[in-house]
């Protein structure tokens, strides 16, 4: 599923997306105050047939010649996974020259817990990402994002799947500096989802894919899901103890080693296995 164009809905097939916009009717008007998560991820399963009957009449269009949004387009929280990757744990150290002996990456998480991203620095791949401070470092972390699809609090691990809706592309954009991370990685388009959202029934395990990014045709990030410290369920039971999560919220789940810089002009190419793969461009602001 996707959103594409001038706020239309659709449904990928293979190279090309079928307009189901009308679906999109179904929703409820909601009056202020707005209810506390994303209409369209909340109702998806309400929403599921009249899509897939819609899908059958709609002509395929190509995607190559539509521009790809976030999938979600209103979501409360987007949520941060810091160093959830061993070796990208070793490589911040090296880069802070800092050295933890016998520390437990796992609690090395535990004790940092998660952050959050201004939900306004959200957009899609077709958007690209605008470099906001040119004399800084402004690096990419390719991740695997998790979209929540119904209201969770305080779940375990082991039921922790049930509520998730689907899986994007995301991109934890951030300027390096002595900021708070939340400071320096909310700003506008610092949040990439896309291209589309992999509905939870086509990944029923997010723990053995494959996930890189190129920057202009050269290969910065590769690893695959299995080596995360703490895995999507776990995220998520974590995230679910100090907060309540919302359809539509956001999880990224942390990046693995091979963090680089990128500048206005350049083409980043993220892929995900099972998810597809997304082209977004930097800008300069
Ligand atoms: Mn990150």
């Amino acid at each position: 599923m996707c959103r594409f164009g001038e706020d239309r809905l659709g449904v990928v097939e293979g190279a090309g997306v079928r307009d189901v916009t009308p679906a999109l009717e179904l929703l409820e008007s909601y009056r202020y105050p707005l209810p506390p998560f994303d209409p369209l991820i909340a109702n998806l399963g309400k929403l599921r047939s009249r899509i897939e009957e819609l899908a059958v009449r709609a002509p395929l269009q190509p995607l190559s010649e539509v521009k790809l949004l976030s999938p979600v387009a209103n979501p409360r929280k987007i949520i941060g996974a810091p160093m959830n990757y061993t070796k990208h744990v070793q490589e911040v150290r090296q880069n802070h020259e800092i050295h933890h002996d016998n520390a437990s990456h796992k609690n090395d998480i535990h004790r940092a817990g998660l952050f959050l991203k201004a939900t306004s620095s959200l957009v899609g791949p077709s958007e690209g990402v605008i470099i906001r401070h040119r004399d800084r470092r402004n690096d990419h972390e390719v991740e695997l994002a998790v979209v929540i699809g119904s209201r969770t609090n305080r779940v375990s691990r082991f039921r922790a799947l049930e509520s998730v809706a689907g899986y994007c592309i995301g991109l934890d954009m951030v300027t390096r500096g002595p900021e708070e991370r939340s400071f320096r990685k909310s700003i506008d388009t610092y949040s990439v989802m896309g291209p589309w959202l992999v509905t939870a029934d086509e990944i029923p395990d997010p723990s053995n894919l494959e996930l890189a990014i190129t920057v202009n045709g050269e290969l910065r990030q590769k690893a695959n899901t299995r080596d995360l410290i703490l895995s999507v369920a776990e995220l998520i039971e974590l995230a679910s103890s100090f907060y309540t999560l919302e359809p539509g919220d956001i999880l990224m789940t942390g990046t693995p080693d091979g963090v680089g810089p990128v500048q206005a002009g350049d083409l980043m190419i993220a892929s995900i296995e099972r998810i597809g793969s997304m082209e977004v461009p930097v800008r300069a602001a």
